[in-house]
């Protein structure tokens, strides 16, 4: 019988289906596979049990050129193709949610934004630490009172009588809060002016007047990242910490979730293919009635509808990333991507710890820690609702 260490976290020669992948295209994934496979794997059950973020992670990823990739050559990055994103995302997804999720904050929120709405100094200064993983950044959005409705966040900033600014406020949730070198903090210049009022502000921590505390509570997944609150009380920074327009903060930060949720989708579709595939490899193993349960017809039916349902979740967000390439995407391609990738993995991380009984309820095997992380893909960067009101808009507005 297998055990996480050894259930295979991917079909053997399949795992494919459903995509069409240039040769080249095909081989970056198998790259990103092969490490993800030897870097990542070992790890994943242990961090997750120990609730640890692994510092040296980090490394790893920079040394494969991951936390660079997304961005130009010219910046340089290794100007991956957005599909190539998404590939890379999935890989990772499949293998461990937390370096996944590192990597959608470190590159898609914090390097990215930056790189578009950063002036040159801000850029020479962060995106070469950021990229080679000497630098962790964290992404400052979400409030106690401000979640879905990010116009309505209070965190203020004051103009300084001596020149730049005064921040005070509360964040929560911020992946990667507590052990961030900078954060790209979102406040409000004046709260009457709602989402209007939002501006960016690239903050080095530590600073004096920033106090992070890991999130209270025992997380559902995803626990071998870093979570915190992050409290700003009368923290000074100058007007060279304002990053694009005052008062542009809000477009900032929704371009910059609507980009991240691609890599959130392609996620999605690693932890679907995993659980997959830990069920097909249970499956065809345990017998009971004398026979393998991946001969009864009721468990067949969980396995093709879970594989359709993959090539599926894929197909919409390669489409989704075809489009970023060519200029032709819209909120909506993303927002279905997220949507039905991230509803799909979790129908299919559901049914494979079904599928695996009584083993399916134990960390011996990968299938709950999957869909212990799938559920947090649901919320973050616009929750499923969100993602539906999205797409209910687009439909009314026509
Ligand atoms: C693991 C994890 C990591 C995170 N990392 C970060 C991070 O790095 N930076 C950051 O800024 N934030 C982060 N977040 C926060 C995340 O972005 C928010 O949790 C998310 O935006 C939802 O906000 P909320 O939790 O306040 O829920 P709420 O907005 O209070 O929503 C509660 C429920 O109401 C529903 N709802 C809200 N509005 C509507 C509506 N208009 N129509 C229908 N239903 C609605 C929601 O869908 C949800 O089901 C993270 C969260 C998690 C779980």
């Amino acid at each position: 019988m297998s055990t996480a260490d050894t259930t295979p976290l991917w079909l053997p020669d399949s795992d494919l289906v459903g995509s069409d992948l240039a040769d080249d295209d095909r081989a970056f994934a198998r790259r990103i596979r092969a490490f993800a496979e030897a870097k990542l794997a070992p790890h994943a059950r242990a961090i997750d049990e120990q609730r640890a973020f692994r510092r040296a992670m980090v490394d790893e990823l920079a040394a494969e050129g991951i936390l660079g990739g997304p961005l130009p050559t010219a910046a340089g990055g290794a100007g991956w193709s957005p599909l190539r994103l998404a590939i890379a995302h999935e890989e990772l997804g499949a293998v461990c949610g937390n370096a996944r999720g590192f990597c959608a904050v470190q590159t898609g929120l914090v390097t990215q934004c930056l790189f578009k709405n950063g002036d040159d100094a801000q850029r020479a200064r962060w995106l070469g630490p950021l990229m080679r993983g000497a630098a962790i950044g964290c992404f400052g959005l979400t409030e106690p009172e401000a979640g879905s409705d990010v116009a309505s966040l209070q965190t203020r900033a004051e103009r300084h009588r001596d020149g730049g600014w005064v921040l005070r406020g509360q964040k929560h949730w911020i992946t990667n809060g507590g052990v961030a070198d900078v954060m790209l903090l979102f406040a409000t210049v004046d709260p009457a002016l709602g989402g209007k009022g939002i501006t960016a502000f690239l903050v080095e921590l530590p600073a004096a007047g920033v106090t992070r505390t890991p999130m209270p509570g025992v997380e559902l997944g995803h626990r071998g990242s870093d979570h915190a609150v992050i409290t700003i009380d009368g923290l000074r920074v100058g007007d060279d910490a304002v990053v694009g327009p005052i008062g542009k903060g809000f477009g900032i930060a929704l371009n910059g979730l609507a980009a991240g949720r691609l890599s959130v989708a392609a996620g999605a579709v690693g932890i679907h293919r995993a659980a997959l595939a830990a069920a097909v490899a249970f499956t065809t193993g345990r017998q009971q009635f004398g026979q393998p349960l991946a001969k009864f017809q009721m468990v067949q039916e969980r396995l093709a509808d879970m594989l359709t349902e993959l090539c599926a979740s894929r197909a919409l967000v390669h489409r989704c990333a075809r489009r970023r390439a060519d200029g032709s995407e819209t909120h909506a391609d993303v927002a279905m991507a997220k949507l039905y990738a991230t509803e799909a993995a979790a129908r299919a991380t559901e049914q494979a710890v079904m599928l695996h009984g009584a083993r399916g309820y134990s960390s011996e095997f990968p299938v709950e820690r999957l869909w212990r992380d799938i559920q947090a893909l649901r919320i973050y960067e616009g929750t499923s609702m969100i993602q539906r009101t999205i797409l209910a808009r687009m439909l009314a507005d026509g």
